[in-house]
């Protein structure tokens, strides 16, 4: 699943393409919702947690939600496309300009600014203010929604509770913060739930404007570092499948013991 700085990083890229031109073709073949009217003029490219919505002045905004295997491609006309014609989920024609979005799983149009329909979502950890009331909502969002018992690890990636983490941001904070994932949430207490959603609210600020990914000095701290040593204490990183969801962990056995 992408981490919410990608879904940001390309709403940036795609909207000074597109923001401003009119759609002169539009193909969804698998779009639940209604599609926007031809003629209308692309007037917002927008990331919200890992949606990504294009929003056109017809009143139609478009959901794309890429998950693992989705992606925006932006081509000239005539120009060659990266990636098979079978696997276009959105074709948006724009003049000269041709934005394609493949495999995207979710492809939903909304007739309103598609908000509202996101509002299941907890705070963009990625958006441009992240202050205390932003993280309150958080915790709050976190004793609402979560069991007592779920580990830690899963309670990162609930975009219920704060929308932007994915799993290399979920691994690497436990790690920074010296937890092990599989930690159950009701023994981790509200100041360290606080300087977790913190620091990645910091973390994917900070990516926003980079081209390699880093959560600590030199790359990822334990993400996809299997028998590797540890950054902190040389120990080499275990792997495994944490939470009811199984997903890919990692973490250092010695840095982060298992909660008793
Ligand atoms: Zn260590």
């Amino acid at each position: 699943m992408p981490e919410g700085d990608t879904i940001h990083k390309l709403a940036a890229r795609l909207r000074p393409a597109l923001v401003g031109s009119t759609l002169d073709r539009f193909d969804a073949p698998r779009l639940t919702g209604s599609p926007p009217a031809v003629g209308s003029e692309i007037t917002a490219v927008d990331a919200v947690g890992k949606h990504l919505l294009i929003a056109f002045a017809d009143g139609t905004t478009l959901e794309t939600h890429l998950r693992m295997t989705g992606s925006w491609h932006l081509y000239r006309t005539g120009e060659r496309w990266r990636k098979p014609a079978h696997l276009a989920r959105v074709v948006l024609g724009c003049g000269e300009t041709i934005a394609v979005c493949f495999s995207a799983p979710v492809v939903r149009s909304h007739r309103d600014d598609g908000r509202r329909s996101l509002a299941h979502l907890g705070p963009d950890l990625c958006g441009p203010a992240t202050d205390d009331t932003l993280i309150d909502e958080v915790l709050e969002r976190l004793v609402q929604v979560a069991e007592p018992g779920t580990a830690l690890a899963e309670v990162l990636l609930d975009q219920r509770i704060a929308s932007g983490i994915g799993n290399v941001y979920a691994n690497d904070l436990c790690w920074i913060h010296r937890l092990h994932p599989a930690t159950p949430i009701e023994g981790v207490d509200t100041d360290t739930r606080r300087q977790l959603y913190a620091t990645a609210a910091t973390l994917l600020r900070a990516n926003l404007s980079t081209q390699r990914r880093t959560t600590v000095p030199g790359g990822l701290a334990v993400y996809g570092r299997a028998r590797r040593p540890c950054r902190r204490c040389g120990t080499p990183i275990r792997s495994g499948r944490v939470g009811l969801n199984a997903r890919a962990t990692w973490w250092c056995p010695r840095c982060q013991p298992e909660h008793r």
